[in-house]
């Protein structure tokens, strides 16, 4: 007898969590595919280490094979869905198309860069979503660092000491706090550095204070940290226009910088829209057993999916890695009961608090509502993202280690340029190549 076939899109938090539950419930019973366009799962939460030289790029991936053995990996992006004929069809690494056809579908394709119709954005200011773009800037920062230091203008030489990076949730924020630090680290090896300014960072957010989605306090502590650090933290403040020198604020003021790192938020995966389901706000409307309405055979979690939060009636949950992951283990429990194996669940989850990593032995965080800050917060955010992430947990504590007792280490590769990490991107977990096969 044919096995089903479960089909799961994206091996983010979510997607991956619903191979793992699955294949854990039915065995050998159905068979499990995960088409993903990498072959791991990428832990972001630590991507901005990546960025500030402190973690290896391997270190926050979890190769999917070694950890699903029972599910087959398909490497590919999905390009759509044909719900009639229930197929996926999806093009490989290498340019070759093809179809799966599915008895069952996860939909957890995630998000990507938001885009604000700013001009000059699209063209200047790189995003901060992926491995390829972490990768880049850690190149980039330290390229500009290398550059100033051989730089007679002293106004090209301000420019390139200057970083400035917009939106201040926790990604800005943590791009910001661990990006000081490491520019830092780099001019302090610089010959004949005495008397000379800081690079310099500028954190700007349209919204009054850091961190506008998480709870104040947890504001209060990253303002407080950045600010004595020397960043210049600019709340009320937005971007008019980005320009090849530099970036216009609202106020009207010229920032001259070569650096500008567009954290303003996140949108789902452009994928989920076309599909022909209703969305709200390009999220994939879903009930809250995670089930499509009028499609028992569709699941869709994380960010690409609008769940309703039953903590805040009337309200879809936020797109957090917390929640993807749980909501990932949901699917999985309904998925396999879709196919008799156990019983359904209904999605509902309480906030656990939040960690935000500001670099060295800072953070701000609010386990189960209680605020702390400092070095206990950084020990707890550290030890978080240990226990969260599924793999590489020793690997990434002995970076943290090296960290500890080396000098980070100056050099930049180059591999990862510009143009191959635009802003405006549908897959920001791939470096664009020159002679890459065009998509239809
Ligand atoms: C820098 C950064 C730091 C963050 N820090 C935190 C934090 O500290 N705490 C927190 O709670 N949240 C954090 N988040 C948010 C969190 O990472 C996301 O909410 C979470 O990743 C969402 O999980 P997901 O599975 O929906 O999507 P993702 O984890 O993005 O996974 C989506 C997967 O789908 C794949 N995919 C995309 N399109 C296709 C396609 N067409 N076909 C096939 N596969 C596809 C992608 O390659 C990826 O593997 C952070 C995000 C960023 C960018």
């Amino acid at each position: 007898m044919n096995r089903p076939r479960v089909v799961v899109v994206g091996a983010g938090f979510a997607g991956f969590e619903t191979a793992r539950t699955l294949s854990r419930l039915v065995r050998d019973k159905a068979e499990i595919v995960l088409l993903n366009p990498t072959d791991y799962f990428l832990y972001l939460p630590l991507l901005p280490q990546v960025a500030a030289g402190i973690l290896e790029p391997r270190r926050v991936t979890v190769s999917l094979p070694g950890s699903l053995p029972k599910v087959r990996l398909v490497l590919g992006e999905a390009d759509g869905v044909d719900l009639e004929a229930r197929q996926v069809r999806y093009t490989g690494p290498e340019g070759d198309t093809g179809t799966l056809e599915y008895d069952r579908l996860v939909l957890a394709v995630g998000s990507v860069n938001k885009l604000l119709p700013v001009p000059g954005v699209a063209e200047h200011a790189h995003g901060f979503r992926g491995l390829p773009e972490a990768l880049y800037l850690r190149d980039h920062i330290t390229r500009q660092i290398e550059l100033a230091a051989g730089c007679e203008d002293p106004r090209e030489y301000d420019a390139r000491r200057t970083f400035v990076v917009v939106g201040a949730g926790y990604t800005g924020t943590e791009v910001v706090a661990q990006g000081k630090l490491f520019t830092d680290a780099l001019v302090r090896k610089q010959p004949g550095r005495q008397g000379r300014k800081e690079p310099r960072w500028l954190l700007l957010d349209i919204a009054d204070r850091l961190l506008p989605e998480l709870d104040r306090r947890l504001s209060t502590t990253a303002d407080r940290v950045l600010r004595r650090r020397g960043v210049d933290v600019r709340t009320g403040t937005s971007v008019k226009e980005a320009t090849p020198d530099g970036v216009l604020l609202d106020d009207g003021e010229f920032i001259e910088t070569r650096t500008l790192v567009w954290c303003v938020g996140v949108r789902p995966d452009p994928l989920v829209s076309d599909v022909g389901l209703p969305v709200e706000r390009g999220r994939l409307l879903v009930d809250p057993q995670l089930n499509v309405p009028g499609h028992p055979e569709i699941f869709a979690c994380g960010d690409a999916a609008a769940v309703p939060d039953l903590t805040r009636p009337g309200e879809f949950t936020p797109m957090t890695a917390q929640h993807a992951g749980r909501q990932g283990k949901v699917a999985g429990r309904n998925v396999a009961a879709s196919l008799g194996f156990g019983a359904r669940h209904t999605y509902k989850h309480n906030d656990l608090g939040f960690v935000v990593d500001l670099g060295g032995v800072q953070a701000a965080a609010n386990p189960l509502g209680v605020p702390l800050s400092g070095p206990l917060a950084g020990a707890l955010t550290r030890g978080y993202h240990l226990a969260a992430m599924p793999g590489n947990r020793v690997r990434v504590a002995a970076d943290w280690m090296l960290e500890a007792v080396l000098p980070r280490q100056a050099v930049q590769l180059g591999l990862v340029r510009s143009w191959s990490v635009p802003l405006d991107s549908e897959a920001p977990e791939q470096a664009r190549v020159p002679g890459a096969p065009e998509k239809d």
